[in-house]
């Protein structure tokens, strides 16, 4: 069986003490590779290696123009290779193959995008009115940054940021999460054979908890983007701080899916499933909240569950399989862990709730009814596909509106959301007011590289993709040039008055 190497110093290697670590197939627990376990001196080669990159190496010499030229070749690579990326991504994620080909598409039109904004970095004049002056700001990459991702969309989520720290001419450390490093090991490969500055990347594998510190603390790491859960998150801007570095946060979500009485019920309806149930909930942006006007809410209720149990879970390589397996055994147990407690506080559990017999971490459709602000599930991110209703109601159209809202924003979390309603003023009302990075009016989920992701809140703070992903990778300098410099004459000076 083969093992992924890191890659440090220009190299593929092993990890210096030789370690490996078992990586899993979800769908049925086999071990499909194994893949090296960075220590702290791996990750300190790194560091080194990227630090001298950027002092005195290549990549930030090349102009942005090249840069994005070999991201357009990264790009037409990546479709090149779709069904194999896919492949290896299904075998990581256990997530069904049709998804991970279409996650091949969104990771190529990311690098297509940035490839485009290559002109974009550029500064402006800022005050072309000050005789004998030039002033103007420009921009540069940041220096050393440190991306760190998650195993739900494993290389979406690294071409967020792998695209645009690269336009701007960074070195980037790349670690992916240890359950699912295949597809970015692959794109390491890509990067360089496609003329990336190969000193200008270092990939690091293995866990977050052995290496992290090390790499978010240094000195010499100018920046952490980091995607991943609330604790994590929270742990790297602590040991982020003692080095004020620049810190990007994507965090976690419990998205609100708002559905007024005068929705299109059969859109709104099949739209709440694909918004939790797809890729078995475990999406940042799953629409986990279903908050429904009282007097619609029997029959949502109803259609969703008779929908949710005809859902096809199962081996993600069958062309028939609408969702696959969830990530590990550890996170099934959490899942039906926060199942059984909302239960205990008083949920009613309508479908799905059962750990289902044989091989492979799968978990049913889940819909709990009669849930409140209360319960664990409510609040927290239980990352599966486990739904949970909640109602608004009010004397008069204004309240019912006031309520839906209120209940929306009483979270933690601001990732994304969705309203449903055939009246487009109130669409607009209920959008302005719900505190959440995006959201959808009549529609779930849909993202495009040119918008602007991230959360409010506790969901993070930064935005990647758009022009402002890349803006996260830029600093921007001023520059005071006096042509015709002159003393200041400020201080007297009584000897050559
Ligand atoms: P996680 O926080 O457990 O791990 C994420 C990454 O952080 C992994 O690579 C892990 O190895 C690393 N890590 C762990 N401890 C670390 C430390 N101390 N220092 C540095 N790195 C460390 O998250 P996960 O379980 O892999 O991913 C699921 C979470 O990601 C969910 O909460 C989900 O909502 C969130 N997510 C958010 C977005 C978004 O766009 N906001 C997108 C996808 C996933």
């Amino acid at each position: 069986m083969s093992t992924l190497q890191l890659f440090i110093d220009s190299t593929f290697c092993d990890a210096e003490n030789g370690e490996t670590t078992p990586i899993e197939y979800p769908a049925d627990g086999s071990i499909h590779t194994r893949a090296a376990e960075a220590s702290s001196k791996d990750a300190e080669r790194a560091i080194a290696a990227a630090r001298k990159e950027f002092d005195y190496g290549k990549w930030r010499q090349t102009t942005v123009g090249e840069r994005g030229e070999i991201l357009r070749k990264v790009a037409s690579r990546l479709l090149a290779e779709k069904d194999t990326i896919a492949r290896l991504e299904t075998l990581d994620t256990g997530k069904t193959l049709a998804e991970c080909e279409m996650d091949v598409d969104d990771v190529a039109s990311v690098f297509n995008y940035y490839a485009d904004q290559a002109s974009a970095t550029i500064g402006r004049v800022v005050d072309p009115s000050t005789p004998g002056v030039s002033s103007r700001t420009i921009t540069e990459p940041v220096g050393v940054c440190v991306l760190i991702t998650p195993w739900n969309y494993p290389l979406l989520q690294a071409s967020w940021k792998v695209a645009p720290a690269l336009l701007a001419g960074n070195s980037i450390i790349l670690k992916p999460s240890e359950l699912t490093p295949s597809t970015t090991h692959y794109l390491v490969k890509i990067l360089v054979e496609e003329g990336v500055e190969p000193a200008a990347v270092q990939l690091l594998l293995g866990a977050g908890s052995n290496i992290g510190p090390t790499l978010t603390e240094s000195p010499d790491v100018d920046m952490v983007s980091f995607t991943g859960g609330l604790e994590t998150g929270r742990s790297i801007m602590k040991s982020a701080s003692g080095t004020v570095k620049r810190v990007a946060l994507e965090l976690g979500g419990k998205n609100p899916n708002v559905i007024f009485a005068d929705a299109d019920l059969p859109a709104a309806i099949d739209n709440a499933l694909t918004a939790i149930f797809l890729d078995s909930g475990q999406v940042c942006s799953a629409g986990a909240r279903l908050i429904v006007e009282e007097s619609i809410r029997q029959e949502v209720v109803d259609e969703l569950v008779r929908r949710a149990q005809q859902i096809r879970v199962g081996d993600p390589f069958d062309q028939e399989t609408e969702t696959g397996a969830l990530i590990s055994a550890g996170h099934r147990e959490k899942v039906h862990s926060y199942v059984q407690r909302a239960v205990e506080q008083g949920a009613k559990l309508l479908c799905g709730g059962q750990v289902p017999e044989g091989a492979g971490y799968f978990y049913p459709p889940t819909i709990l009814d009669e849930c409140d602000q209360t319960m664990d599930c409510v609040h927290d991110e239980s990352f599966g596909p486990v739904l949970t209703v909640e109602t608004f109601d009010g004397g008069s159209e204004a309240e019912r509106e006031a309520n839906a809202i209120a209940i929306a924003n009483d979270t933690i979390y601001g990732l994304a959301g969705a309203v449903w309603t055939a009246d487009a003023s109130r669409a607009e009302r209920v959008a302005r007011q719900l505190r959440h990075g995006t959201i959808w009016i009549n529609d779930y989920h849909p993202y495009v590289p040119q918008a602007e992701w991230g959360g409010m809140k506790q969901s993070g703070n930064g935005r990647e993709l758009g022009p402002t992903g890349l803006a996260e990778y830029l600093e921007i300098k001023h520059i005071w040039h006096n042509i015709q410099p002159a003393k200041a004459g400020w201080f007297a000076d009584p000897d050559n008055s």
